[in-house]
């Protein structure tokens, strides 16, 4: 997959892409990162990217020209033909559409991801309705800039490319992974999320400062451990993200677990 990041600030992505997963998939060819500064696309003294907003009021706004002439020199698919090159132009928006694991597994089937950061007050809407074929916010919070959401959405994206996580069905048993099924060696996974949190995680020592890892992880038995992982996956669900258990998908052993959970039965 090929990306390219549209900045005024090319110097904050000295760092982000240079550690674990993401670097080892940059240099497994896995993904071809380029920042794109927005600044060596004008054409006067001072490299203006910015000016006053039409109607007045607070603030600058990022200019269209720069923006344009930047995706023009990517030679990006047009509007009606993106989805059919597989390329998408994203504008980074606190406006946007909410950023999600399900969003991030769209994204990863792309061919080319272009991310286009914004700064001051925002960018020209023109960029939005002609440029962009989606905007996507990171969260219901207003940032400095869309560097941070775009770092985010690489991260996410980048670790759902085909070979670039170690064990591929570790990230289908994530939080909010709606995989359910089998794993590569035939056999069920233990607890693919179904859209719920994940359950919890224990390493060495079993006991650290009095606090104890639980006993049934010792067990051996794989069914034990299986329900156990989901019942834990479901209080944790119930407790942090109650919203998700609408949307999740529910077995009828999760909706008797739950049901134990809540204190009641069915
Ligand atoms: N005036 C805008 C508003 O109220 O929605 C906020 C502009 S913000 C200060 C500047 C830039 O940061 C935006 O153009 C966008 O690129 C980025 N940004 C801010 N919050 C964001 C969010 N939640 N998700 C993605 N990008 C965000």
């Amino acid at each position: 997959m090929k990306i390219d990041i549209l900045t005024i600030f090319p110097e904050f992505f000295q760092g982000p892409f240079e550690h674990g997963i993401l670097s080892k998939a940059r240099q497994a060819g896995l993904v071809r990162i380029e920042i794109r500064d927005l600044r060596a696309f004008t054409h006067d003294r001072h490299r203006t990217v910015d000016d006053r907003p039409f109607g007045g009021g607070e603030g600058m706004v990022l200019k269209p020209e720069p923006i344009f002439e930047c995706i023009e020199s990517l030679n990006v698919a047009s509007l009606s033909e993106r989805a059919s090159a597989q390329e998408s132009v994203v504008l980074l928006s606190a406006q946007g559409q909410r950023f999600s694991q399900a969003v991030a597994g769209e994204l990863a089937r792309l061919e080319h991801m272009i991310l286009i950061c914004g700064r001051y007050e925002g960018v020209d809407e023109r960029v939005g309705e002609h440029l962009a074929d989606r905007e996507i916010s990171i969260g219901d919070y207003v940032l400095s800039g869309g560097e941070l959401g775009a770092a985010i959405i690489v991260d996410a994206v980048t670790r759902l490319l085909p070979g670039a996580v170690g064990n591929e069905n570790s990230t289908r048993q994530e939080s909010f992974s709606s995989a359910t099924g089998l794993m590569q060696n035939g056999s069920m996974s233990t607890c693919s999320s179904g859209g719920l949190l994940d359950y919890p995680h224990y390493t060495r020592p079993a006991d650290f400062r009095g606090m104890v890892v639980p006993e049934v992880l010792f067990s051996g038995n794989h069914e034990e451990i299986r329900r156990w992982r989901r019942r834990t996956a479901l209080e944790k669900t119930l407790r942090n993200r109650p919203d998700l258990l609408n949307v999740a998908t529910l077995s009828e052993e999760d909706k008797k677990l739950l049901a134990q959970i809540k204190g009641k039965d069915i």
